[in-house]
């Protein structure tokens, strides 16, 4: 079969998407439902050869996607999240599994020290905050180790949520990446047979009632009949774990002593976004606001960046200079360095009416109650708040109102004018 080759030299990244992106809908139809082994074999001999890594949680189900594994290639590189906080069942059958099919490349992941005591010394930030842990204990990681490769491969399974209901072989994420799932489209029963017929040893603790296996602390036993997947996280609301969120989906970083400054439809929230700071890197950033200037004089740096990040837009920046990369931001924040200064509505209307971006709008800098209702009008859709007063009346609901436009925006706000009969005329209405 011929390479699919989506580095098309010369194009603009956004024309390479879109070749992408219909590279991606071709191959999704070329492969049987069920032939795991082939769509495997596509991604590692032919999509990405030597650039695609295996990530598999050494769970219940994990020994199909391992044995399909060993059998395309049993040196390819195999991501163990060895959170630290596993049953030593799982531990042991890493062993097994890795014995008895032979696989040679198995690497386990560890978190970061230094996020581990700065977030969770303790250890029960799982009990507090089970985002913000799985976020220091398995995203973090797993991001670091994926950098290099194009793509990785998931033993995820359609039938699993109905998050994953319409999960194809083949997908496009955000960052640019490849992610393939061979499993997409296997039932339950499909891999009970499978395992079955090649005789593959179980998790020592799926006798025991346990079908879906992750963490010790967010692992129950389910009960016969119960939904496999109902033993994690049980009693929470939280179905995965983060790592396989794209941007829109993206978890909380962690959020130990962090307050939460993020007003975002209708409640503060935690924030994926760290602020540029002195030093970093415009290639390499992940979930930063990347200054306007700085990503004029870094473009292909940026545009070759593959983490998400943002941009931020100051008073004096003309955001037309950026109007063809748009597409490249998950979020764009616009500094109101003071309140007296208007200068980011202009910007924010500009983004949203003019060029149609379609992302996050965020105002940062000296946000205050009595201009979100402006912000607003002019398609900002999150603050960043740190003013007291202000929070409280977010939280409240006591937002300033204002129905009268000396400067109507979009289509719906009818001017009114400046003289009193006139306003008179519209409030009486
Ligand atoms: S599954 Fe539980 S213990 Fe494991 S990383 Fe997530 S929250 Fe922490």
């Amino acid at each position: 079969m011929a390479t699919l080759d989506l580095a098309v030299a010369g194009l603009r990244p956004h024309k390479r998407d879109a070749l992408r992106e219909l590279g991606i809908m071709s191959l999704n139809g070329m492969f049987d439902e069920m032939d795991g082994v082939a769509v495997l074999r596509q991604a590692t001999e032919h999509l990405l050869p030597g650039d695609l890594a295996i990530v598999s949680s050494f769970g219940a189900d994990s020994s199909v996607l391992l044995h399909m594994v060993a059998q395309v290639d049993k040196s390819l590189p195999v991501y163990f999240l060895e959170t630290g906080k596993h049953f030593p069942e799982t531990l042991d059958y890493v062993e097994t599994l890795k014995r008895q099919l032979g696989l040679t490349n198995v690497v386990a992941l560890h978190p970061d020290a230094k996020d581990i005591a700065r977030f969770d010394p303790t250890g029960d930030l799982w009990e507090t905050d089970p985002d913000s842990c799985c976020h220091i204990r398995k995203t973090e990681p797993l991001d670091e180790a994926v950098k290099g490769f194009g793509g990785w491969v998931t033993g995820r399974k359609r039938y699993q949520t109905a998050e994953r209901g319409v999960l194809p072989h083949f997908e496009l994420t955000s960052d640019d990446r490849i992610k393939v799932n061979p499993l997409a489209y296997f039932s339950d029963a499909d891999i009970v047979s499978y395992k079955l017929k090649y005789g593959l040893p179980e998790h020592p603790l799926y006798a025991k009632g346990y079908k879906s296996i992750g963490c010790a602390p967010c692992t129950s036993i389910v009960a016969e009949g119960e939904d496999p997947r109902a033993g994690r996280w049980r009693g929470l609301n939280k179905k995965e774990c983060g790592i396989h969120f794209d941007f829109n989906g993206a978890i909380a970083k962690p959020m130990a002593n962090q307050e939460l400054n993020l007003f975002k439809d209708g409640a503060f929230v935690a924030d994926p976004f760290h602020s540029w700071a002195e030093g970093d890197d415009a290639g390499s950033v992940s979930y930063t606001h990347i200054p306007l200037a700085v990503f004029v004089e870094n473009r292909d740096a940026v545009l070759a960046n593959p983490h998400p990040v943002g941009l931020l837009v100051s008073p004096a920046d003309d955001v037309m200079a950026v109007k063809g990369d748009l597409d490249r931001f998950s979020s764009i924040a616009i500094n109101f360095p003071a309140y007296t200064d208007g200068r980011g509505y202009s910007s924010a209307r500009l983004l949203v009416e003019r060029l149609g971006y379609k992302g996050e709008v965020r105002a940062v800098g000296d946000v205050l109650h009595d201009q979100i209702q402006l912000m607003r009008r002019c398609g900002i859709t999150a603050f960043v708040v740190k003013h007291e007063p202000t929070k409280k009346a977010l939280i409240d609901g006591k937002l300033a109102t204002v129905d009268i436009f000396y400067q109507p925006v979009g289509l719906t706000e009818i001017p009114v004018g400046t003289r009193p009969f006139l306003r008179r005329a519209v409030e009486n209405a």
